[in-house]
């Protein structure tokens, strides 16, 4: 069976009205099965589960957070796991996808880094992603208006079929999202960064950059030694000329690593003139983590002199941190600090 969700609505199946009947159940009603689009005729049903499939998890398994968030282990046909969050702000539904199976490069301070990397995901798991959380939510898929790629993997590694995906996530008869509520979030990967400028897609580019001197940055990402910060800085200042886009910087504050005044003076510096914007993320603990986190009184201080030097700076304090699923916890953990049982789903179909 192939997978329906790698096609863009106007690939699918049927012609004129049917093919739009058929976009209009998977993506505004969220069927996961031919069976339910009742208004097609029995034997259209029938020769379209023979061929195509909707959902791409053999499991999905739901662990909810005090919070409010969720997080979401998905099982792929192939036996390899990925994981996704939703995060249901008032009036601001998000989810947060995974663009691969663990990642290769490699972060000390990320959990799915320590993972490695087992493969990207298609452009249509990518999506079943969207489809299968909003299922279990009892929503339409559009109704999720928020996507950030910041789950597990780097999408500029895997862009081909990330941008297959967003195409499907922008489309009006798809899930009819607008560009400006997709963020892309990159450990820095440069020739891709030029590549998502040219496609120009309106989406918002995220850089993790966490240190502003390539010594720190080498210590703590691996895929630094490849690209030095001036380089990726370049390749953001043509994605910002090209889109007009505001950029934003992603700092993980790391203890005595990245969270020196002197760091922060730095980064100031380098973001001049970019119109750019600086959250700073308090590193979220995992189990035999190699590196700590600055203390709050530390991250507020970085905050400050950021602020003082003229750099629009917020704070992210993560979500779903009991259930591992906030920024970098993402590594195929069950919950072990749960008091209820997780839901199970059986989305094999
Ligand atoms: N690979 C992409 C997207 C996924 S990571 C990237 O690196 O940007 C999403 C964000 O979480 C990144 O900014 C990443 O640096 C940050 N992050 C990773 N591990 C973290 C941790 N343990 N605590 C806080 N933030 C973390
Ligand atoms: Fe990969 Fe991003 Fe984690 Fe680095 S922070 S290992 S790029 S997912």
């Amino acid at each position: 069976m192939r997978p329906i969700l790698e096609l863009l609505p106007e690939e699918l199946p049927g012609e004129g009205y049917r093919r739009a009947q058929i976009a209009h159940w998977l993506y505004a009603r969220g069927a996961l099965d031919f069976a339910e689009m009742t208004d097609l005729p029995k034997g259209m049903r029938e020769a379209l589960s023979k061929e195509w499939r909707i959902s791409e998890f053999a499991l999905v398994e739901a662990y909810p957070s005090r919070d409010g968030s969720v997080k979401y282990l998905f099982t792929l046909l192939d036996g390899k796991k990925t994981e996704a969050v939703y995060m249901p702000y008032p009036n601001r539904k998000t989810v947060c996808l995974s663009s691969m199976v663990g990642c290769p490069a490699g972060c000390t301070f990320c959990a799915t880094g320590a993972l490695g990397f087992g493969r990207n995901l298609t452009a249509a798991e990518i999506l079943a992603q969207i489809l299968a959380i909003a299922h279990h939510q009892g929503i339409s898929p559009r109704e999720i208006r928020n996507v950030v790629l910041m789950g597990m993997g780097e999408p500029l590694l895997n862009l081909g079929n990330v941008l297959k995906a967003i195409r499907t996530m922008l489309h009006p008869k798809g899930l009819a999202m607008s560009p400006r509520r997709i963020t892309l979030s990159t450990v820095g990967i440069p020739k891709g960064i030029y590549r998502l400028a040219e496609e120009d897609l309106g989406v918002r580019l995220a850089l993790s950059l966490h240190a502003p001197d390539d010594e720190t940055r080498r210590k703590i990402i691996p895929t630094a030694q490849r690209y030095p910060v001036a380089e990726i800085l370049e390749a953001v200042r043509h994605y910002y000329a090209k889109t007009k886009r505001r950029v934003t910087f992603e700092y993980t504050l790391l203890k005595g690593l990245n969270d020196h005044p002197w760091q922060a003076r730095l980064l100031a510096k380098l973001l001049k003139g970019l119109s750019a914007h600086v959250n700073l993320i308090p590193f979220n603990p995992w189990e035999g983590a190699p590196v700590a986190g600055t203390p709050k009184a530390g991250i507020l201080a970085f905050a400050e002199e950021l602020k003082r030097l003229g750099v629009p700076t917020s704070i992210r304090w993560s979500r779903g941190r009991d259930v591992g699923a906030a920024c970098g916890q993402l590594a195929l953990k069950t919950p072990t600090s749960l008091t209820f049982t997780p839901l199970l789903e059986d989305a094999g179909r």
